[in-house]
């Protein structure tokens, strides 16, 4: 069976390397057009990267774990950034004295309003437009 194993091999081999050319492709996409020493540099990286693989697998897994992290680390800051910007919106001001049903609802304006009729701010668009004239 080993002959036949590397006849498979060496048939696929040009299937292989043609694969790892795509993934340059797909990693590279709309960088090679740049001039950047940076990008050249991200290519230079992707195409040894792909071709060759990295040599200390340990690293790799250790760099993979970090790139996680710093994702995980990203996904939290916007949320809480996303926390922080909420009330905002949510504590939609009016002038004192003003008619609620004067002012458009600011979730409304982004579709995201879930009070419907409830809503003590005016769901009427037209309203905000007569406003602005
Ligand atoms: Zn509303």
């Amino acid at each position: 069976m080993p002959a036949k194993k590397q006849a498979q091999a060496g048939g696929s081999k040009k299937a292989e390397q043609k694969k790892k050319e795509k993934i340059i492709e797909d990693k590279t996409f709309g960088l090679k057009n740049k001039k950047g020493a940076k990008q050249q540099k991200f290519i230079k990286a992707v195409t040894h990267q792909v071709k060759f693989g990295q040599q200390n697998p340990r690293q790799v897994a250790q760099s993979e774990a970090e790139k996680k992290l710093k994702k995980d680390d990203k996904k939290k800051e916007l949320q809480e950034l996303n926390e922080l910007f909420k009330p905002v919106v949510a504590a939609q001001k009016i002038s004192k004295g003003a008619d609620p049903k004067s002012v458009v609802c600011a979730f409304f304006k982004q579709g995201q309003c879930t009070k419907g009729d409830k809503c003590k701010f005016s769901h009427d668009l037209t309203l905000e437009r007569k406003c602005e004239k």
